[in-house]
């Protein structure tokens, strides 16, 4: 694998770097690269007014299909494009979910009608999608979902209630699993339906997280309504268009992610520098144990990402999220350590948290959302590995 540029990947490198310096300026630096994962509810105004300007000049979407409006750029340029945006402390994206996870749905298993309808106003920043899968009895075995939809004529009627539904409050449009046939169990009888969120029928209830802002929500579905014409893929094949959803979510999407980590590795070190900290044996141990074990996560995702013909990821993309997730929490452990005793200590109330404190905090649900840890070794042990399922009855 030859990780440099080839010569059209310089240029759009260039491209890339000369855009984002022209406009990541004034209330969009100020940002200063906050309001990504778990920090959402940060300067969103001027993050779904960023999605605008991106989309202006054709920077969202950059990986679809050109035939559906995007660049069709390919996993280097992605890359490329991710790795930029980071060092460019360019706001954090608002719109991941419709460009990350339902965009490419539609492209698959979408009507001819849902891609004109849908996509582009996702390419143009223009509506924002959450995630309607998990519910109070169903998270890890999603199979469990009972939120029920009706047909009424010309409409879907939906009734039931989802949980930890992420940025509800800031969407337009949810893409809900849900059950269209009575009666029926498991993954049989499920559909996949896109349902705009701002009607009487759907009650938003924020969820205050232990870092005291409200990423995820409650959404009640009592009598909300959609178009029957608003269910991707077959009625009843839903659990199929869900799985595509969940295969997108561990693709090249979550790489920025991960790149934002040696942003944070940085801000680490140099604050063990100022606090001397990094003179200490064990600190410094520590220290260079993270540095190497992000390097090993860095050159694995590259790698796997050159082998890697998307949009949905292979089974093996589950080591890089159970790899992530447990390294993302480890840092944050060493990086409040580092801090000290003010790490512990926050001012005031309504109080700020500071960077880590925030990291540290957040961190501890990355090994459940998108996938647990414990799920993600289930993937890798049957999927991969070939090992036996899990006897029936005792998993949930
Ligand atoms: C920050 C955050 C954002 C989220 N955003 C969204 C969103 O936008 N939309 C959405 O639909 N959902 C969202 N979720 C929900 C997330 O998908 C679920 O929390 C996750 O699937 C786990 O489900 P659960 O919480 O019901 O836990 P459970 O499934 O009840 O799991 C509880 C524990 O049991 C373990 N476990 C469960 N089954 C097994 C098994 N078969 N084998 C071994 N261990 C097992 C789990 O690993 C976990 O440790 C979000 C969650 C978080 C934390």
């Amino acid at each position: 694998m030859d990780l440099r540029d080839r010569p059209e990947d310089q240029a759009f490198r260039e491209e890339v770097r000369e855009w984002l310096a022209d406009h990541v300026v004034g209330e969009f630096a100020a940002l200063g690269g906050r309001g990504g994962s778990g920090d959402e509810t940060f300067g969103f105004e001027v993050r779904r007014e960023w999605e605008r300007v991106l989309a202006a000049d054709h920077w969202i979407g950059i990986g679809w299909p050109v035939e559906h409006g995007g660049r069709g750029a390919s996993i280097a340029q992605q890359v490329i494009f991710n790795e930029e945006y980071v060092r460019a402390k360019a706001p954090g994206r608002a719109s991941i979910l419709g460009e990350g996870l339902v965009g490419p749905t539609i492209m698959q298993y979408g009507s001819k009608e849902q891609k004109e309808r849908f996509l582009p106003p996702i390419l143009a920043g223009e509506e924002l999608w959450c995630q309607g899968y998990s519910e109070p009895n169903a998270g890890s075995d999603l199979a469990n979902v009972a939120t029920k939809a009706e047909r009424d004529g010309d409409e879907w009627v939906i009734t039931g209630q989802k949980v930890w539904t992420s940025l509800a409050h800031q969407s337009d449009w949810s893409f809900v699993v849900c059950r269209t046939e009575a009666g029926s169990a498991r993954h049989k009888g499920l559909s996949y339906l896109l349902v705009p969120m701002d009607q009487p029928g759907v009650e938003i209830r924020p969820i205050v997280q232990v870092t005291r802002t409200a990423e995820f929500n409650e959404v009640f579905f009592d009598g909300a309504r959609t178009a029957a014409a608003n269910v991707v893929g077959e009625v009843g094949d839903g659990w199929r268009v869900a799985l595509a959803t969940l295969s997108f979510e561990r693709g090249v999407g979550l790489l920025g992610h991960q790149l934002s980590f040696r942003r944070e590795l940085d801000h680490l070190l140099a604050t063990a520098a100022g606090n001397g900290r990094n003179a200490e044996p064990v600190v410094r141990q520590r220290l260079a144990q993270s540095f190497i074990e992000l390097e090993i996560l860095r050159l694995n995702t590259l790698r796997s990402l050159s082998g890697f013909d998307g949009p949905g990821a292979p089974p093996e993309a589950s080591i890089a999220k159970l790899y992530w997730a447990s390294w993302h929490q480890r840092f944050a452990e060493l990086a409040i350590d580092v801090v000290g005793l003010d790490g512990v200590v926050a001012e005031g109330f309504p109080y700020e948290l500071d960077e880590f404190q925030r990291i540290f905090l957040f961190s501890r649900s990355e090994t459940i959302y998108g996938g647990s840890n414990e799920i993600q070794k289930n993937i890798i042990g049957e999927r991969v590995l070939g090992l036996p399922p899990e006897p029936k009855g005792t998993a949930r």
